[in-house]
């Protein structure tokens, strides 16, 4: 084999102190080929999480940091399952809309406040994943260490208080609990995940669904015997938490 295997760093980088800045570079970076290819992941996500049914009518949004004060967002009353890269907005860290035909999502605010505090989060996913959101109605996190792929990709579930969806109260409140929390659980609301890149982001959505219906199956396994549900311990679970750490620190 001539060329060394490697895992391909799909993040998007920008060059610190370079955000286009007037109407005609915002124009032309919002066309340019590499934004469009990020839009076209945004669409593929969507219908990703459309189809698992982790979105329902127009809930759920998806973001993407693209600069200092940039973000590539999903406009608002829109399917994720059925957008086009032409749908894509693109707004800077206060929220004013730069750039696409349609309005941006109010959401989007909830994203830029994890983004603003939390340099690691490039990309972030709203949905509403039904057993997840289950949970987060519940106001109760599933325990930890139970499955190798919980500890590594997702880790301890941050709770965020309700808030009402969209104020500015949410983007603080989610903002800080994300900070620490690569997945948040919004009470009475549905899930946000963060990651240096979309597909990781929707990686965290999709393993902490799994997560709760296994530990719900697990539940139910045990139902009729007096056993606790088993947990992964000692150095099986530090060395869990060590990848866990490398991760988050990279993807
Ligand atoms: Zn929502």
């Amino acid at each position: 084999m001539k060329q060394k295997p490697e895992t391909p760093d799909p993040q998007y980088n920008w060059t610190p102190g370079a955000d286009a800045q007037t109407e005609s570079e915002i124009d032309t970076f919002f066309h340019s080929p590499e934004i469009e290819k990020l839009k076209e992941l945004m669409c593929d996500l969507g219908q990703r999480l459309w189809q698992r049914a982790f979105v329902d009518g127009n809930g759920g949004n998806l973001s993407i940091r693209v600069g200092d004060n940039l973000v590539l967002g999903t406009p608002t009353m829109i399917s994720k399952g059925h957008m086009k890269t032409t749908d894509m907005c693109l707004v800077d860290m206060e929220g004013t809309q730069l750039a696409g035909t349609r309005a941006r999502s109010s959401e989007v605010m909830t994203h830029i406040g994890i983004m603003k505090r939390q340099p690691q989060a490039k990309a972030c996913i709203h949905a509403h994943p039904p057993t997840a959101t289950g949970f987060a109605i519940a106001g109760i996190a599933p325990p930890r260490f139970l499955t190798p792929e919980g500890e590594v990709f997702v880790g301890e579930v941050g709770l965020a208080p309700f808030c009402r969806p969209g104020s500015a109260e949410m983007s603080d409140v989610v903002g800080r609990v994300g900070t620490d929390h690569p997945t948040v659980m919004m009470i009475h609301h549905g899930i946000i995940t963060r990651a240096f890149h979309l597909e990781m982001a929707y990686w965290r959505m999709e393993n902490l669904e799994a997560y709760c219906v296994s530990y719900l199956a697990a539940r139910q396994a045990l139902a009729n015997q007096k056993e606790e549900i088993p947990q992964i311990s000692g150095d099986d679970a530090e060395y869990l938490s060590s990848i866990y750490d490398w991760m988050t620190a990279r993807r």
